[in-house]
């Protein structure tokens, strides 16, 4: 984890130990490199600070955890660690949920999850009245810079905001992983997907629909996990060794599937047709004959639909 030190940094915290973790949004947005671009500007003021800057792509600390950062007020600055990630507070629940806002999560959760550890600080969200006993040095948990505002005041700050998807943080802190968030049928219908398989609105879910037109005119779309800034041509390397583009793959499939109907008819017309000399034959001879066809019939059929990003 780089260290950039932060411009506002004050004495040793109550005890020297944190009793309260909490969360923050630095009112910006949610991607690659901002979180360094804030600690950098933490380091250049005396006025705000806070012990780490999250990002989708990386952790920065900028003040020491047994010291104050000016994150949280000063009814709360001498016993609390602060949190600052990229985003604002008036986010959605799915402008947190983007495969972008997931990396971000599960950056947050391992370094919170490590402080925790170190500490002795419970891995939950703390009630008002933990809030409060923290204070004086009784381990209480997590909170957000709202709650701060809310129960101790000297300070108005609203973020990380009412949509922050506080259950999934604390799943991801309890070593859980951060489930799908899949999107219904009516937020599909809703991205209005493209007749050439552009995939719709910015901060899209983590789930993507994918569509790919074939040279008959025929329309594939697929539900698929989104690769952070995956587009139809972008380069991807399958685990089967295959390498295309996102739009060749999903031809390929779409192949893939078509070629095993026409061989489950090709199964069906040699099942009947050993029916009819049946009885010229014993069991043994029978299944033998049947598993011949079969194999013959699914020979290659397998998909791997895993894939990774080329970079
Ligand atoms: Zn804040």
């Amino acid at each position: 984890m780089d260290y950039i030190q932060a411009g506002g940094m004050g004495a040793l915290l109550n005890n020297g130990r944190p009793s309260l973790l909490v969360i923050h949004s630095m009112e910006n947005p949610l991607q690659v490199g901002r979180a360094r671009g804030i600690a950098k500007y933490f380091a250049g003021i005396n006025t705000a600070s806070a012990h780490y800057c999250v990002g989708p792509d990386e952790v920065i600390q900028c003040v020491p955890t047994n010291r104050k950062a000016w994150h949280a007020g000063p009814n709360a600055n001498a016993f609390t660690l602060g949190y600052e990630q990229t985003g604002y507070a008036a986010y959605s629940r799915s402008d947190w949920l983007t495969a972008t806002g997931r990396a971000q999560l599960a950056n947050l959760a391992s370094v919170c999850r490590a402080d925790a550890a170190r500490y002795g600080i419970p891995i939950r969200w703390a009630t008002d009245e933990q809030i409060r006993a923290a204070r004086y040095g009784t381990p209480a948990g997590f909170c957000t810079h709202a709650d701060i505002s809310r129960v101790l005041g000297g300070t108005n700050h609203w973020d990380p905001g009412n949509n922050y998807p506080r259950d999934l943080l604390m799943q991801a802190m309890n070593g859980q992983q951060i489930g799908d968030d899949m999107p219904s049928v009516t937020d599909i219908w809703d991205w209005k997907i493209g007749q050439n398989g552009i995939y719709g609105k910015d901060n899209m879910p983590a789930w993507q629909v994918l569509g790919y037109t074939h040279a008959d005119g025929l329309w594939t779309q697929g539900l698929v996990k989104a690769l952070p800034g995956t587009i139809l041509g972008t380069s991807i390397k399958d685990a089967d060794g295959i390498n295309g583009t996102v739009g060749d793959r999903l031809a390929w499939i779409d192949k893939r599937a078509r070629d095993t109907e026409a061989k489950v008819d090709q199964v069906a017309a040699a099942v009947t047709a050993l029916g009819q000399t049946i009885e010229a034959m014993n069991t043994g001879q029978i299944a033998e004959q049947v598993k011949a066809q079969i194999t013959d019939a699914l020979k290659g059929l397998s998909i791997t639909l895993t894939t990774k990003e080329n970079a």
